[in-house]
């Protein structure tokens, strides 16, 4: 028996895929593994969580580090749909960004000449940052109680790699729907998990603390026709799906995923060889008893630290861009910013999910000659 009934179909029959292993800090308030599984029904892959509402509330009030703007380019989500904005919204159209964050992509229509902007984030620190820079911005989330003067107001709302994160995408998406005019447009993004499979260069965590529903073109149309909104546009971005719907009130019948499972299993197992290589790595640098700087406070590392030896190395510190992470704690060691490592002879572990790259080049221009080893 699941845990998690199927968020699209809400059947509880499921095949077990995989069981994926956290370490995650006490105060996260989310369980340290979950099995993903394939629905029976409709074939929608999932993490059978046992994690309820409260909690995902909880880590994303408390734990939330999307705010932190240090590092983000303001354009790049906007002209990822820039073309589509073009074809389908006016300029003086009714917009809500629902999971707005910092708002780089509402401030981006700001200043693409958009007059009619609304945001939407359960982060207070987010809020207060889009108010300084201007924008129309309100607490709320995507299972808020829906006002009577939000009813039916907007001609096109924006939901960019939120639904991944919903325990009940279906709830989220009803809402949403009810705000959007009769044909008023719904702009949704996910990562596409049906195409896992053969990403060549792909991201090594993709099971991780937040994102527990596995979507491919197909289930996000199963979950978006369910409230009456009918595919018109859609494009990828290397793994991410973005989709365009119309709120046209057709219902068809299910839609069924065949692919998504089996593309999971490819990746799965591409996944758990790199980690033995890995391993090997951290083995090396735990018997030298090397010291260490840790790169990466997200779940990459909570994985890692389920998974390999990682918790038996030498840890002095952990590293982290995001001003909001740091002078906290991480299983008990400091979180510093990148400029503490100047002064030490510690080896740099880039342990981030994203980005690994730029953060080696960052390193390089600040003058740190400290060895540094990408995971
Ligand atoms: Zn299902």
């Amino acid at each position: 028996m699941t845990k998690r009934c199927c968020p699209l179909c809400n059947t509880c029959n499921s095949i077990p895929i995989e069981q994926i292993h956290m370490s995650v800090p006490a105060d996260y308030h989310l369980p340290s593994s979950y099995c993903i599984v394939s629905c029976e029904n409709c074939g929608f892959v999932y993490a059978d969580t046992a994690a309820a509402m409260d909690d995902y509330d909880y880590y994303y009030t408390h734990c939330n580090f999307y705010g932190d703007d240090s590092k983000d380019d303001n354009n790049y989500r906007y002209d990822s749909v820039a073309g589509f904005l073009e074809k389908y919204v006016s300029r003086d159209a009714n917009l809500l960004e629902c999971g707005a964050g910092n708002g780089r992509f509402i401030r981006a229509l700001k200043q693409h000449g958009y007059t009619h902007l609304s945001a939407a984030d359960p982060s207070e620190e987010s809020i207060s940052r889009m108010q300084e820079a201007g924008v129309q911005a309100y607490i709320s989330n995507v299972y808020s109680e829906v006002l009577p003067d939000e009813y039916e107001k907007y001609d096109a709302v924006f939901l960019f790699e939120v639904a991944e994160h919903l325990l009940f995408p279906r709830k989220g998406i009803a809402n949403l729907q009810a705000m959007l005019k009769p044909n008023g447009l719904f702009f949704i993004s996910v990562p596409d998990y049906s195409q896992i499979g053969e990403d060549p260069s792909p991201i090594p965590n993709h099971f991780n603390l937040e994102h527990i529903n596995y979507f491919s073109e197909k289930s996000l149309d199963y979950l978006m026709v369910q409230h009456g909104m009918e595919r018109v546009d859609q494009k990828h971005e290397g793994m991410t799906l973005i989709q365009i719907y119309q709120k046209t009130g057709l219902k068809p019948l299910q839609i069924k995923d065949n692919s998504t499972a089996y593309a999971i299993q490819k990746y799965l197992k591409r996944q758990n060889c790199q980690r033995e290589e890995l391993n090997k790595v951290i083995e090396a640098l735990r018997d030298k008893k090397c010291e260490l700087a840790v790169w990466g406070t997200g779940s990459y590392v909570m994985s890692l630290f389920a998974t390999t030896d990682l918790q038996q190395c030498n840890i002095k510190c952990f590293i982290d861009n995001n001003k909001i992470k740091q002078g906290r704690k991480m299983y008990n060691y400091p979180i510093y910013s990148p400029a503490f490592l100047k002064d030490t002879p510690y080896t740099i572990l880039i342990c981030t999910m994203l980005y690994q790259e730029p953060i080696q080049t960052q390193i390089q221009e600040m003058g740190i000659k400290n060895t540094i080893i990408l995971l």
